[in-house]
């Protein structure tokens, strides 16, 4: 059952730590029982689904967009997303922030960190984040706000390699939250297979699909 699993998870969560349900190909039917259940946070990775629960579902659900993002499509989410994960290149950031702009809106923006071995994965690479921030141009785009870290392990098997990953990105984000802006305090990783490792490594974000709501459905 999806609320005896989100009971679990919630129960097995440091204080400090909370859940963003990811529900990217689950039937809105799925969504409607875990808010049932008490949960408002909910993570997509496709525009147009997304486009189409948030129209569906209540409207205090907090939608998060978990995946790789296009730049023109950010305008579709802009009005009303809350928090972007995988913001993976200054270009991107800059278009969320005109986005951003467009709607009155600063929008609430994670760096996404290249940390994993597989090179599908996207993301700043750790000295890339760091030059980055500290060139201070990023502060200038008011339609969008840096609020912390995001990253994606690779693939649930080693486990060492997980947390070394989790290790790295933790690193990073300390630094940032401590040299750069004071407000970078979002920790965005783990996922069904691997976050209680993340927990260990100082995530205060864990986005859960599968371990919620079963196999995801395709079709
Ligand atoms: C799908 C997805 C998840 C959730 O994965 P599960 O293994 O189903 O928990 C987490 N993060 C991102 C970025 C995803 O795309």
């Amino acid at each position: 059952m999806i609320s005896d699993q989100l009971r679990l998870i919630n129960a097995r969560l440091p204080q400090g730590t909370s859940l963003v349900c990811v529900s990217k190909f689950q039937p809105e039917s799925a969504i409607s029982e875990a808010y049932e259940a008490g949960q408002r946070v909910f993570g997509e990775s496709h525009v147009q689904e997304l486009q189409r629960k948030h129209e569906a579902l209540p409207p205090d659900i907090e939608w998060h967009f978990i995946g790789h993002l296009q730049t023109n499509k950010v305008k579709y989410i802009a009005p009303y997303v809350s928090l972007i994960h995988a913001v993976d290149s200054p270009r991107l950031l800059a278009e969320i922030s005109k986005q951003g702009q467009r709607c009155g809106r600063s929008i609430p923006c994670l760096m996404q960190l290249h940390v994993a071995e597989e090179e599908t994965k996207h993301g700043f690479a750790l000295a890339e984040a760091r030059d980055y921030l500290m060139a201070n141009e990023w502060r200038e785009l008011t339609g969008a706000r840096l609020v912390g870290f995001m990253c994606m392990a690779t693939f649930p098997d080693a486990q060492p390699q997980i947390a070394s990953e989790f290790a790295q990105a933790e690193e990073l984000a300390l630094w940032a939250e401590h040299n750069i802006d004071q407000q970078m305090t979002v920790r965005s990783w783990g996922m069904s297979g691997d976050w209680p490792i993340a927990v260990e490594h100082g995530a205060t974000l864990v986005r859960i699909g599968t371990q919620i709501f079963g196999e995801r459905h395709y079709d």
